[in-house]
Parts: structure tokens; C-alpha cells; sequence
């Protein structure tokens, strides 16, 4: 069998709408490209390295609107990294964790591995619906995602009222940062790798600290951590704008043309913006198909940045992304654990709404094709 061929009109200009990695902006590895024989291949302990590890600081404050006293942190290893960090570094005895999906699981299981902390209280919810904190004395530590990746799951950064008054809130950011609107005086960590939003490549992790996050690292700093996952290192290296060890350098550069970009546009705001519009092109659009249907039912919840949709049991979801991919649309499969009939489409800031509605255009005439 011939693999049907979606007529070119109909095509986005750019097929990718992975959920992370994520599309990269060709002018992004260009600049990279640009730096090709000056910084790449340079030493990250001098001004060039860390100059740009600077920009990436401050860009990143500017774009989050970190509160004044909050910082910026950097290291290696990605989110996964970072739930290691906390563990060691942020949490004094009892975390609550809120799991509404695989990332929000993978945090609470970090923490309940952790033979110096006691058993973490999880809230779970069924998938395509949030898991919500609920206050409770004797917690020190609160963590969420901000936007669940696995299932598009949006969930409010906003401390839970009724909180022990140095509770920590710890939300993980990594798909929502740079896409997704947030007040970080309501958070005291916002942790995030750069290859979702941010449009850049992984290997990093970034965390905005609050002032009481700073002084639990303090608290909590004669407590043994493994070098490499060591925050109170990295918050030193942090401000001198270096690493603990050599940072993935190629991320970095993308990353901070991409901040750069969006602060040029008009920061988180205009940002927020574009993924709403693509939000919204995508959810009528399946609320307006017979077989096609939102997966998360709660309008609020719906994420601007990772739409899931239900494809209805008499179309074969794998039928169609093979069809999708064989024209060049990559990656709007559902998340794997999840096992549904269902696309995911990134819908990340570097995607402008009208690829997302040609995508939508494109599934249409893969369903109708394979009738
Ligand atoms: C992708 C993702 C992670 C994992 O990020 P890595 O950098 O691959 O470790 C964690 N949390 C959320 C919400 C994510 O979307």
C-alpha cells in the first residue's frame, strides 16, 4: 500500500509538534551556527561562556517576572535531575505531592525513595483531570506541575491558603515556562528544562528560587548530597554566572536567543497569548469533529501548550500519526504510558496558530482518506 500523500496546501510550514523535545526555530541554529568558532568549543570557566550564562540568568527573571530577591540557578542533568535535587536539597522531612499524571508521579516516587525523608502524602487524580495540594500542618514542602505533559493538565501555580507559614511550594514548569502565564511570588521554586517552551534543547535544568527556598538550601546544607546534585553548589556557581560542572553549551545558546525572542515580542504575555489562539484552534476544532473530543472535560484545565484529543474507537490513532508522519507531521502522539486512541500536539510558542490549524486541516483529510 502507497502511503497517502496530504495534498501541499494543506501541509503547516513546519510539521513538528513534539511535546519535548520541541520544535527549535531554524533562526535559533543559526545563531548557534554563528557562534560556531568563537564560543562553541570555548572554555565555560571565561567571560564569553559566562557572559551568556548571564544573559540566560537575567532573561529568564525578565521573562518570569521574578519577584525581586528571587534567583536564578542553572545545572546539569534536566528536570529528572532537578527532582533529585530537591529531594536532597529543599525538602526538610514531609512533602505533599500532587500527581495528576506520569511527571507529577515521577517526583513523588524520587521522594518516596529518599530513606531520610518520611513517606510523601500524594494526591493523585485520574488522568485528564488536576490533582489539587490541600494544606495540612506538618507538611515543609508542597510540589505540582504547573502543566502536566503527559495528559495536558493545567494546573494553577497559586500557594494553597492555610499552609505552615515556611511551607515551601515547589511547581515543576518544565512544559509551561516561557508558554505559559504564572506569578512566581506564589511559588518559591519554579524548576523547568529548556526543551519544551523555551524551544531549545535538553541536558539543563533551571530553578527560580525564592528568598525561603535560599535559606532551606542554607538549613538543610549540612545534609550529605551526592556532588553532582548538590543546589547549595549550584546556587555559588549560579552567581558567578558558571556551572558546577560543564553545562551543555548549544542549549544554552538556543535557549537564550529563544528567551530573547519572546522578550522582544512582548514577553510571557504575548507568549500566553499565541498558545491560547493555538489552544483554542485546536479544542473547537475537535469539539466540532463527531469523532474527535478534548480529553481533559474541565475547560480551565485544558493546557495552552500540550492539547490532548480523543480520537473516537473507530479511528485508529496509530493509523493516522503514521499517515501524519509520513508527510512530515512528526510527534502528536499520545503520551505512551497512557495508552489512548489519542494526538498530543506542543503547541509551544515557537508554533504559530496557523500550523496548528493546518494540522487540524491534515488530520482531517488523513480521517477522511482512510475512511
Ligand atoms: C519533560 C518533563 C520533565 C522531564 O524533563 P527532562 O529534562 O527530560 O528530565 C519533567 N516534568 C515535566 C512537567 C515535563 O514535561
Amino acid at each position: 500500500m502507497s502511503a497517502l500523500a496530504i495534498p501541499r496546501d494543506l501541509l503547516p510550514a513546519d510539521g513538528r509538534f513534539g511535546c519535548g523535545p520541541s520544535r527549535i526555530r531554524p533562526a535559533q541554529v543559526d545563531m548557534l551556527a554563528a557562534l560556531g568558532t568563537t564560543l562553541l568549543g570555548t572554555s565555560h570557566r571565561q567571560q564569553p561562556v559566562r557572559h551568556l550564562v548571564g544573559r540566560a540568568r537575567e532573561g529568564l527573571a525578565a521573562l518570569l517576572g521574578a519577584p525581586e530577591g528571587y534567583e536564578v540557578v542553572l545545572g546539569n542533568g534536566g528536570s529528572t535531575a532537578f527532582w533529585d535535587v530537591a529531594t536532597f536539597s529543599l525538602i526538610r522531612r514531609t512533602a505533599q505531592l500532587a500527581a495528576c499524571g506520569e511527571f507529577g508521579a515521577k517526583f513523588a516516587t524520587a521522594v518516596a525513595q529518599a530513606p531520610f525523608l518520611d513517606e510523601p502524602q500524594v494526591v493523585t487524580a485520574e488522568p485528564g483531570t488536576r490533582a489539587v495540594p490541600v494544606a495540612t500542618p506538618g507538611v515543609d514542602t508542597y510540589g505540582w506541575a504547573h502543566n502536566e505533559t503527559s495528559t495536558g493538565v493545567l494546573t494553577p501555580v497559586v500557594r494553597p491558603e492555610g499552609v505552615d507559614e515556611d511551607a515551601l511550594v515547589l511547581v515543576d514548569g518544565t512544559s509551561a515556562a516561557g508558554g505559559v502565564e504564572v506569578d512566581l511570588a506564589e511559588a518559591d521554586v519554579y524548576y523547568f528544562a529548556p526543551q519544551k517552551a523555551l524551544g531549545s534543547d535538553g541536558g539543563l535544568w533551571f530553578a527560580v528560587l525564592s528568598p525561603a527556598a535560599v535559606a532551606r538550601v542554607e538549613e538543610l546544607s549540612s545534609r550529605w548530597v551526592p556532588a553532582s546534585l548538590s543546589l547549595p553548589a549550584a546556587l555559588a556557581s549560579s552567581r558567578k554566572n558558571e556551572t558546577v560542572n560543564t553545562p551543555a553549551l548549544a542549549t544554552l545558546v538556543l535557549m537564550v536567543d529563544q528567551v530573547e525572542w519572546l522578550l522582544d515580542r512582548g514577553g510571557l504575555a504575548w507568549a500566553a497569548r499565541r498558545t491560547a489562539q493555538s489552544a483554542s484552534v485546536l479544542y473547537d476544532w475537535a469539539e466540532q469533529r463527531e469523532w474527535a473530543a478534548p480529553f481533559v472535560a474541565e475547560r480551565a484545565a485544558r493546557s495552552p501548550v500540550v492539547g490532548t484529543v480523543d480520537l473516537d474507537d473507530r479511528i485508529d490513532a496509530t493509523a493516522v500519526l503514521a499517515a501524519l508522519r509520513a508527510n512530515g507531521i512528526v510527534d502528536v502522539d499520545p503520551y505512551r504510558k497512557l495508552g489512548r486512541n489519542q494526538l498530543r500536539v506542543g503547541m509551544f510558542p515557537s508554533t504559530p496558530p496557523e500550523d496548528v490549524e493546518a494540522l487540524t486541516r491534515c488530520v482531517d483529510f488523513v480521517v477522511e482518506a482512510l475512511g
